[in-house]
């Protein structure tokens, strides 16, 4: 499109007998001229894309700006609005480390484990976690069966209230609450009812609610994979369409 766009103005300006000449420089080495067309052409992209993201609408863009920085931008910000979101975790819980290591990059270890929980949480928030009902509409596998205990339907629902595999883990979820500096109500306490009553979407929104499920996520696998995926990914060049799953 810009190759195009191009060509015309050279066309134009040749009308009017302006000779154009194309040199190739090298990008980023200070040559004048270049540098600043640099500086546009980013300041450029960084309007549109504002307006992008604003709008959430890319088609009247695109003249001005290169996918390559809609998805650069698109996934800084992303990234930002994830940084918020564990803020106001850390906020929340009575011991704010979880942020603190974020922000102040402590041990890199944990940091990192509390990144990986942070994201599972988000993946179980917004329905992109690893639970075979996504994994079956995205094509990965070929039913909905729990790999942890057999059930015919593994969904959030199973998953955080039903499953056999994680029954411990949901007492203290539901019921228990954990006590101490770091503890929590139990789910059904905060909502005065029981889980069959609760959908996880209200859950998932109820902040009070946050660090029991953060807890819960780091004492399980819920949203993770066993070798049961794996097999059924690679199974997918096979003929026999019931191997694996
Ligand atoms: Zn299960």
């Amino acid at each position: 499109m810009l190759v195009l766009r191009t060509m015309n103005w050279t066309d134009a300006l040749a009308r009017k007998n302006i000779q154009v000449e194309y040199w190739w420089v090298p990008a980023h080495k200070g040559i004048e001229g270049n540098e600043e067309a640099d500086q546009q052409a980013t300041k450029a992209a960084y309007k549109y894309c504002a307006r992008y993201t604003e709008t959430q609408n890319l088609l009247p863009f695109l003249d001005y700006i290169s996918f390559a920085h809609v998805s650069r931008r698109l996934t800084e910000v992303k990234w930002e609005e994830s940084k918020e979101e564990i803020m106001k975790l850390g906020k929340k819980s009575k011991h704010s480390d979880r942020y603190d290591l974020v922000k102040r990059g402590g041990n890199s270890a944990v940091m990192e484990a509390k990144k990986t929980i942070a994201a599972r949480f988000y993946q179980l928030k917004s329905g992109h976690a690893l639970i075979a009902k996504y994994l079956l509409r995205i094509g990965k596998r070929r039913d909905m069966k729990c790999w942890w205990c057999g059930h015919e339907y593994q969904t959030r629902d199973h998953l955080f209230k039903w499953c056999k595999r994680w029954k411990r883990e949901q007492k203290r979820l539901w019921v228990d609450g954990q006590e101490g500096e770091d503890g929590y109500e139990g789910v059904e306490k905060v909502f005065k009812k029981l889980k069959i009553s609760l959908p996880m979407s209200l859950v998932f929104a109820e902040e009070k609610c946050s660090q029991a499920l953060m807890d819960f996520i780091s004492c399980t696998d819920v949203g993770r994979i066993s070798g049961v995926v794996e097999e059924a990914e690679n199974s997918d060049h096979e003929e026999s369409s019931d191997a694996g799953v």
